[in-house]
């Protein structure tokens, strides 16, 4: 048996070209099927799917060319080859039967080796074709499955794109922000300074204001409550302080609790002011934080800008020296920029400047201003005092500079340059004055105590201790000569870690002195508490002893508590013999002051000793 080649559908009315046909197509190897007219052909062609059809012209029901249009009409069918099949005197028209959807057509009497040579050329076309159909498919099929995954990947690219553009957009977003409040930061902030500042530099007439405020105290809140409730009432500040803004104002956080407004395009300065007391007036009410009410207030610089301006650093920093001015002022209020206020500002920056190196180029020396015995009018001792030989300036007074080096940290290295100062020219004097003096004075001067003033900085100092024993040491000094005058404010700072350093200090026999008693706290129980040797009366009420003055019964209570204390009295800023008497009667132990001497160099306070023991009081 032959392979199977296709099958083929034989249609034909006359039974002998039928089984002719039939029997040499199956010997040729094609499956066949018959059928005897053009109905019964449509039908079979839906039950066997034939590879070709042979179609004769010439039926009786319907010809050939019929049956070859409706099966061309039906799309499952039109694929399939349809050779026509006539008799040459049947009147074959090709043009009808190519029209029809024939491919071929092959005339009776049969030429076998003809028939089945086109029979199998068409077969092979069909073959090629459904080939080629196939292929176009599964072409198809692989375009569009590839445009699906092109569109995913598109998609996919999109996404990307998309959330690309959201991280961006976030790294800008803080870059630009401060994290804890949202509010426009410091980058930001200089950022819109330049711009307002160009825009003044091209419209003259543009003015602009900068208002930094910053919260009063806020370091006590953070202190007491914690940071976390700190930062709440940051974000609740930042809050009320951005609702209370015109449309015209930007509002940034500095850092810290500082934040800056920029008033953009101002007639006047008084904008920028009624701008300042709304936001004030903004922060008034309580804020309720974790179940604690807080009251904050703020103190605002105020600077206008305009095309004079050159940096957006001038204005913070001119707008900083404003806000500073309005908390010395007493805070809670604000206070608009002027020349003079940099000019100071700029003098104290000198100041600090000048201080730091002056230490290392020693240009400080000390004074000493005798302390008197009411009693007997003997030097009792001497208060050092610093003084500072400015090459420029010349002498610059401790009131100027000392709040200077304290807030700087300066005096720390200062104190103990005094305190060494102090104990090596006493050591000297002392010398001096066992091979130059009488016995009698000489004698006297080992019992003489020399009055260092020690400011809060230097007493919390860690190392305070020792430094003092160093000291002591390098110059033979011998501590029970040693006074060291303290301001209240020093013990009340830290009681438990003060017991240790005063005991310390009682170890050593060194005395205690309360400074400008009367200015502070003026409570005597510490006195007692913290075993203090003597205190120290202000000279504002010891002016005040005349008369008139309300100064005497002041200075009569201070005294007589002090006496029931055990506690010496020392009374400085003495000026008039009538203040003298007064004080004896009080019962004041010691006296210091003009009266007596000014503070002498180290020289003329020997003299003094050597020449007039005691003063004739
Ligand atoms: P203080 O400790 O109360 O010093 C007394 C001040 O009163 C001194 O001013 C002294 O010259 C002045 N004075 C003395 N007698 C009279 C008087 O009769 N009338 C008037 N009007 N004044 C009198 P000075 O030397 O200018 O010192 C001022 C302040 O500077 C001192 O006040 C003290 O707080 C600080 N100070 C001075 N020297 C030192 C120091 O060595 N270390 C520290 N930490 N502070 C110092
Ligand atoms: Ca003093
Ligand atoms: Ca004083």
């Amino acid at each position: 048996m032959n392979n199977f080649k296709g099958k083929i559908l034989l249609v034909d009315d006359r039974v002998e070209n039928l089984e002719l046909l039939f029997s040499i197509l199956t010997k040729a190897g094609y499956e066949v099927r018959r059928a005897i007219n053009g109905s019964s052909a449509l039908m079979g062609v839906k039950s066997v799917h034939p590879d070709l059809i042979l179609l004769d012209i010439n039926m009786p029901d319907m010809n050939g060319y019929e049956v070859c249009r409706q099966l061309k009409k039906d799309s499952q069918h039109q694929d399939i080859p349809v050779i026509f099949i006539s008799a040459l005197d049947d009147g074959l028209d090709k043009m009808k039967a190519f029209s029809a959807g024939g491919v071929d057509y092959i005339t009776k009497p049969f030429e076998m080796m003809e028939v089945l040579s086109r029979i199998e050329n068409h077969m092979q076309i069909k073959a090629a074709r459904t080939k080629l159909k196939d292929l176009n498919i599964e072409l198809e099929k692989r375009v569009a499955e590839r445009t699906l995954e092109l569109t995913a990947a598109t998609q996919a690219l999109e996404q990307e794109n998309i959330e690309r553009r959201k991280a961006q957009a976030m790294l800008e977003h803080m870059a630009w922000h401060d994290p804890l409040t949202d509010l426009p930061n410091r980058t930001w902030l200089m950022q819109q300074l330049q711009d307002s500042i160009a825009k003044a530099k091209q419209e003259t007439n543009y003015q602009f204001a900068v208002l930094f405020l910053d919260c009063d105290r806020f370091k006590v809140i953070n202190d007491s409550l914690g940071h976390m409730v700190g930062d709440r009432l940051l974000v609740e500040i930042a809050h009320r302080l951005m609702n209370s803004l015109p449309s015209n104002a930007t509002l940034a956080r500095f850092g810290g609790d500082e934040f800056i407004v920029i008033l953009k395009a101002i007639e006047r300065v008084d904008d920028a002011q009624q701008l300042a007391q709304k936001l004030q007036s903004a922060l008034a009410s309580p804020f309720n934080i974790e179940l604690h009410e807080m009251f904050v207030s703020a103190s605002i610089g105020i600077v206008l800008g305009n095309f004079e301006v050159r940096h957006p650093e001038d204005l913070v920093r001119n707008a900083d020296i404003a806000m500073y001015r309005a908390k010395a002022l007493g805070k809670a209020r604000y206070y608009v920029f002027n020349t003079d206020l940099y000019n100071n500002a700029q003098k104290r920056l000198q100041l600090e400047t000048d201080l730091r190196r002056a230490i290392e180029r020693k240009e400080f020396f000390l004074q000493y201003q005798p302390i008197v015995s009411l009693k007997s009018g003997e030097i009792e001792g001497f208060e050092a005092l610093v003084r500072w030989n400015h090459p420029k300036r010349g002498l610059i007074s401790p009131i100027d500079f000392v709040p200077v080096a304290e807030e700087t940290g300066l005096i720390v290295p200062l104190g103990y340059w005094i305190l060494e100062e102090a104990c090596r020219q006493f050591q000297d004097l002392k010398t001096d004055l066992e091979t130059t003096a009488t016995s009698e004075v000489s004698q006297k001067s080992l019992s003489l105590k020399i009055s260092v003033n020690l400011s809060a900085k230097q007493f919390s100092q860690p190392g305070l201790i020792d430094t003092i024993d160093e000291i002591f040491e390098k110059t033979d000094f011998d501590s029970k000569n040693l006074n060291l005058e303290i301001t209240e404010s020093v013990l009340m700072d830290d009681p438990q870690s003060n017991n240790i350093i005063l005991k310390a200090l009682k170890d050593r026999h060194i005395q205690l002195t309360i400074d400008d008693f009367g200015t502070g706290y003026s409570s005597l129980s510490y006195l007692h508490r913290f075993s203090v040797d003597a205190l120290k009366i202000d000279r504002s009420f010891i002016c005040r002893l005349a008369p008139s003055g309300d100064g005497l019964r002041i200075v009569e209570a201070m005294t007589s508590m002090a006496q029931s204390l055990g506690i010496m009295v020392v009374a400085e800023g003495v000026e008039t013999s009538e203040q003298i008497l007064q004080l004896q009667q009080l019962g004041c132990d010691y006296a210091q002051g003009y009266w007596f001497a000014k503070p002498l160099d180290s020289e003329a306070a020997k003299q003094l000793l050597l020449s007039c023991q005691t003063f004739n009081i």
